[in-house]
């Protein structure tokens, strides 16, 4: 069985990754699977353990790391994220074409690591920094200062942004989706070729 692709999708906070995520993946042809992270944040109202995330303390994440078990991880604004190496592994093995939703210096991990032609690397971009404030604000759970800070992040995260094969415009979620998936789709179909 030929291994799946890994596919990473970054964009500062709020631009919209995890809708499109889900967009993106309700598409049963592509075959895709999603990396569940690890993380020290606390979960949102919405959020459920091993769905969202592998919530987890800081003491564990330390004995993860510990034991080589992330592909790649990195702190976000206070807290840190990791992807799980065996999980993404195991999935891949299978045929699956594993989406990472991660933030810009994980993503630099893997692509300065990876050895291998079935990487896709996309960097979701906002239509303006208005919109940007509007929604990571419309989000509601974090608190004034945590909004700032994942802000002046978001704008140094998109200066990285060139690093990506793909830089995708989030103007509308149906749209920026369907681009998205015919990316990947044109992928699966370039290696099996
Ligand atoms: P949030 O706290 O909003 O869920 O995530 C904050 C940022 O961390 C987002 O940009 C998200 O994509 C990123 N992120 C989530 N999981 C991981 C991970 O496993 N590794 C890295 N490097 N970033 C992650």
């Amino acid at each position: 069985m030929k291994k799946g692709l890994l596919i990473i999708l970054s964009g500062p906070s709020g631009v919209g990754k995890g809708t499109i995520r889900r967009k993106v993946m309700e598409d049963n042809d592509l075959n895709l699977a999603y990396s569940i992270s690890v993380t020290t944040r606390a979960p949102r109202p919405s959020e459920k353990n091993g769905i969202d995330y592998f919530f987890v303390s800081d003491k564990e994440f330390d004995e993860d790391l510990a034991k080589g078990n992330f592909l790649e991880h990195a702190e976000f604004v206070g807290n840190r994220y990791g992807t799980p190496k065996d999980f993404v592994e195991k999935l891949r093995n299978e045929g699956k074409n594993v989406f990472l939703e991660i933030e810009v210096s994980g993503a630099t991990q893997i692509m300065e690591n990876y050895v291998g032609n079935d990487l896709v690397t996309i960097f979701l971009i906002p239509p303006s920094y208005d919109e940007l404030r509007a929604r990571i604000c419309g989000r509601h759970s974090e608190c004034e200062e945590i909004i700032s800070a994942r802000l002046a992040k978001a704008k140094r995260e998109m200066k990285m942004k060139y690093r990506y094969q793909y830089i995708v415009l989030n103007d509308d979620i149906a749209r920026a989706s369907e681009e998205i998936k015919s990316i990947i789709r044109n992928k699966i179909n370039a290696v099996i070729i």
